[in-house]
């Protein structure tokens, strides 16, 4: 499948991976919107929102238990985060992912 996040897990593209399980990788956005914005994107090819299923309970409950980890990690608890997943229109990769944004907000996302 021709998917450049699919691409990116493979590591047929290079990024810069912070983090990876056995399900989820993730790695900074190309274009930041933010100080920090990481992209946090499940290893299966879902494409979006819409795709979501009750199977994928216990990735969803993992992607948030990662996002919890950065947060402390880089210091946010306190500061200015957001948790973002475009759908429709405003979605340009066609494979699910969470933008966690950090700091300043220099952009839409
Ligand atoms: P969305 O509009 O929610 O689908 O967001 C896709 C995001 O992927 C955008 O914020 C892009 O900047 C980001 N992006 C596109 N190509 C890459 C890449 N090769 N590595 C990291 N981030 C990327
Ligand atoms: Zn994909």
């Amino acid at each position: 499948m021709d998917c450049l996040f699919c691409k990116i897990i493979k590591k047929e593209i290079p990024s810069n991976i912070v983090y990876e399980t056995n399900s989820l990788v993730v790695f900074p956005d190309i274009n930041p919107s933010a100080d920090m914005h990481l992209l946090i994107v499940p290893k299966d090819h879902i494409g979006g929102i819409s795709d979501i299923e009750k199977s994928h309970g216990d990735l969803l409950s993992e992607v948030y238990e990662v996002v919890n980890k950065l947060v402390k990690e880089n210091n946010l608890t306190n500061n200015l985060y957001r948790v973002v997943v475009n759908g429709g229109k405003a979605q340009h990769v066609p494979h699910l992912h969470f933008h966690l944004l950090g700091g300043q907000w220099k952009k839409f996302v």
